[in-house]
């Protein structure tokens, strides 16, 4: 009864997706199930069940209902034939990386992606021989030209860390199709809820589910939801490595789920108050989110995505970093730290890392999450801050 089916809409899916009450006593939630040990009650069930390892109890590092269900659930949002789950968003990247690539091999990444991925490529992949050519997110069919005989993996973040550009996903899809290249997503800002990269070309939607899924700050998980042709791969690659999300982490991850769409349309809807009000202000040069009708990436976010989530950048009308350091500082409801898409508002200055293109702003910028905060408190929260640092003159 509580099986989702196609027609369902994402909000229900939400709600519905992997649970399986009638499994567990017709407890509303999947229970946290920990395990190493599994028994089997004689040794030919044993044997039996070694050739469903994924998706089936079998040993604690292969994972338990909870992580099943969070899997199921998330597979489904993204339209896709399954998910592998990793102890971290960063995880979940390395492993496709991993998974998809062979010394010799070579990839392209966007230049705009989140810097520590950005440092698996030219650190660890370089060192095992996997070369990386980093391209300009505004690039589309010209993509073609970076491609090479041994070129494995099109990588796109979208939109991209700290300066918010949105690719265009179907054209670089369709390109690499030709060529029999994997086009991979990191979709952590928009969640599935806004974009499904699978429905848009892609063939592997990653998510930092720490991040909107989890949705309190309080848990690390990755996932990779992907085309069939390339699960099996991806499973038994983070299974060869014995990488997995543990129980307590998938429990949360699915806590935060089925609130998922309510904080989404809430962290939109303030976060476009809040971007309306920084657009026209005095000490703001310009805002670096798409949804904005004036941000270059505005056409390309309104044909492809459902909505717009709480993370955004300010182009500050000073270079001055004292300035800036005021500013962050003299903030009451901004915390200071790594991370975003919990419910709480954060700040932090951003130094986008680029070497293939330009991020195209010459004022200070700082990073934004707008949390389930009042937008007015956070306004005048951040009128405060711009007023004690200075920048509106004496
Ligand atoms: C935070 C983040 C990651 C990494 O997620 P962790 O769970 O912190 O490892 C990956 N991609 C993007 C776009 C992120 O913002």
């Amino acid at each position: 009864m509580l099986r989702p089916d196609a027609r369902d809409r994402i909000d229900t899916l939400l709600v519905h997706g992997g649970r399986h009450p009638t499994e567990f006593g017709g407890v509303v939630n999947t229970p946290v199930v920990r395990a190493s040990t599994v028994l089997y009650p004689d040794l030919e069930a044993y044997e039996a069940s070694r050739p469903t390892k994924f998706g089936a109890l079998r040993y604690g590092r292969y994972g338990t209902q909870t992580a099943f269900a969070l899997a199921e659930a998330l597979a489904a949002l993204d339209g896709g034939e399954g998910a592998v789950l990793y102890p971290s968003g960063l995880a979940a990247i390395a492993g496709v990386l991993r998974a998809l690539l062979r010394p010799g091999d070579h990839m392209l990444m966007v230049d705009t992606v989140y810097e520590p991925a950005r440092k698996f490529c030219t650190e660890a992949l370089s060192r095992d021989g996997i070369s990386t050519t980093f391209y300009d997110p505004a690039l589309t069919d010209g993509i073609e030209s970076l491609i090479r005989p041994e070129t494995r993996v099109a990588y796109c973040e979208s939109p991209g860390s700290l300066t918010f550009e949105v690719q265009d996903i179907p054209r670089i899809g369709e390109v690499c199709r030709r060529y029999g290249i994997p086009v991979v997503v990191d979709n952590t800002w928009a969640t599935p809820y806004f974009f499904k990269p699978l429905r848009h070309g892609a063939d592997i939607a990653i998510q930092a589910a720490t991040k909107y899924v989890v949705g309190h700050s309080d848990a690390m998980l990755g996932v990779a939801v992907a085309r069939a042709e390339h699960l099996d791969l991806l499973r038994a690659s983070a299974a060869e490595h014995g990488v997995l999300a543990g129980p307590d982490e998938c429990w949360l991850g699915l806590r935060g789920l089925r609130s998922l769409g309510a904080r989404l349309r809430q962290h939109e809807a303030s976060t476009r108050i809040v971007v309306e009000a920084l657009r026209r202000h005095a000490a703001v040069r310009s805002i670096l989110y798409p949804a904005c009708e004036t941000n270059p990436s505005h056409a390309l976010w309104r044909r492809d995505f459902e909505g717009a989530s709480g993370l955004f950048g300010i182009e500050l009308a000073t270079r001055d970093p004292a300035a800036v350091r005021a500013f962050v500082n003299a903030l009451r409801l901004f915390g200071i730290g790594s991370s975003w898409g919990g419910y709480e508002s954060l700040i932090l200055p951003a130094k986008p890392v680029r070497t293939a293109s330009t991020p195209g702003v010459s004022g200070a910028l700082v990073r934004i999450h707008v949390g389930l905060e009042d937008p007015q408190d956070l306004l005048a929260d951040l009128e405060l801050g711009f007023e004690r640092s200075g920048m509106l003159g004496p």
